[in-house]
């Protein structure tokens, strides 16, 4: 087969069979597909389209590209949850350390920065010393000590998705339910899993902005789950506000010790017990969602969570005190209401972008991201707002970048007049 004979095909719409899929995913391991045709493929998929069979295709091809987990050793049901992108999603570094109180092992690979939204890979990066990319073994002696581990797509883990991912991040390709699918599938088929948990983000800033799209890829991974035997739950949440109130790598593991510690966003706080309620669910801890949730609340308040995210971290050998002081001090700038009113909306694309240009994703493949880049919003939605008061605070190393990124932002978040109608957090839930 020739790769550009393939490239060619895809482009004028025709579908590609699964072996020539395998070719292009196995090409990328063995270099035989450059990563300028691994983009036009991307290019093309995103242009013209996969059908479910190549879908299907890809999403096995990808997760055959590596290593697969083996828990048979673990005594406990292994569920993950995944969402599908959102900004200021940090709800998995919540989700790991309350489910360490159950019976029910966790084996999360998670992505990076996608697009305009955050990756917790990146969050947990922001932490000194934490080591995501760990030796196969070494994860599975994690999982029975911890019940829990924390990982990304390596060259042993989904490579190929590893390889995707990095260049839809630059290329403009992510917004594809067939990726997508393929993308999220082809890493949770590699963890071993009895269950998966799929927070799927609907709105603005979500990368299927509308319900029924959100259905449309609802539909795929069920049918591509089915046909590996894996059991779905989706929970479809709104994305039309970034969640919290900080958006950031290390500004986010700060809301995530603040939400440990008994200062939880509302918003953070139902999304996580809801989720949470779910995986428990999924690994047959209880039939009985309210006394899960109930149960669920009180490890978040009781400090338990918290003692057990510290467990967490140290044991990648993490170190939470010395990032508090890497990150103490950040040049800042603050963003002044100019007018007087409530916050009608917050452009969430448009806050993930502000992200970017402060340097808190990339921009570019090889581009060093600053983890201690952010945005701390000071106003949600429905806030009052005076004018003169701070709606927003800008962190970056590089002062230079404030401008540019403050007038993005304060043209993203509108003042009117009237208070708007409260949002709903939970649009739909699909058990499969
Ligand atoms: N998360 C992933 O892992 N992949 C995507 O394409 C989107 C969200």
């Amino acid at each position: 087969m020739l790769t550009s004979e393939l490239l060619k095909k895809k482009r004028d719409g025709y579908e590609l069979s699964s072996s020539e899929i395998k070719y292009i995913i196995e090409g990328l391991s063995n270099n035989n597909v450059s990563d300028v045709q691994a983009s036009a493929f991307l290019m093309a998929c995103c242009t013209k389209g996969l059908s479910s069979d190549e879908i299907t295709a890809l999403t096995f091809a990808m997760r055959d590209s590596g290593k697969k987990f083996d828990f048979s050793g673990v005594p406990y049901k292994k569920v993950d949850k995944h969402s599908t992108g959102g900004v200021g999603d940090k709800i998995s570094l919540l989700l790991t350390p309350i489910c360490m109180e159950y019976d029910i092992a966790v084996p999360m690979i998670s992505g990076r920065g996608l697009g305009h939204t955050g990756g917790t890979a990146d969050k947990l990066e922001a932490i000194s010393g934490f080591k995501i990319k760990l030796h196969h073994d070494v994860y599975k002696k994690l999982l029975i000590k911890n019940r829990v581990f924390m990982a990304c797509q390596t060259d042993e883990i989904a490579p190929a998705d590893k390889k995707l991912y990095f260049l839809r991040d630059v290329t403009g390709t992510v917004e594809s339910t067939g990726l997508i699918c393929a993308s999220i599938l082809s890493k949770k088929l590699a963890e071993d899993l009895d269950a998966l948990v799929i927070d799927l983000k609907v709105g603005q800033g979500a990368f299927m902005q509308t319900i029924n799209e959100a259905y449309e890829l609802a539909e795929v991974m069920k049918s591509v789950a089915s046909l590996a035997g894996l059991k779905l739950h989706i929970i479809f949440s709104s994305m039309k506000q970034p969640l919290g109130y900080k958006i950031g790598n290390w500004l986010e593991i700060e809301e995530v010790l603040d939400c440990l510690s008994g200062n939880c966003p509302d918003d953070i706080r139902r999304l996580t017990v809801i989720l949470a309620t779910a995986m428990l669910d999924c690994a047959g801890i209880s039939s009985d969602n309210d006394a899960t949730a109930e149960s669920v609340s009180r490890v978040l308040d009781s400090g338990k969570a918290y003692d057990n995210f510290i467990k967490m971290i140290e044991s990648q050998g993490g170190n939470l005190d010395q990032s508090k002081i890497k990150y103490k001090n950040y040049p800042k700038f603050s963003i002044i209401a100019n007018d007087s009113g409530y916050i009608t909306q917050i452009d969430t694309l448009y806050t993930g972008i502000t992200g970017i240009m402060l340097k808190a994703g990339r921009q570019d493949i090889n581009e060093r991201i600053d983890y201690g880049a952010g945005i701390i919003l000071k106003k949600k939605v429905g806030d009052a707002v005076e004018k003169g008061e701070v709606l927003a605070v800008l962190k970056s190393k590089d002062s230079n970048l404030f401008k540019p990124a403050a007038d993005l932002l304060s043209s993203s978040m509108i003042i009117s007049p009237d208070k708007p109608e409260p949002d709903k957090l939970i649009l739909d839930e699909w058990m499969i």
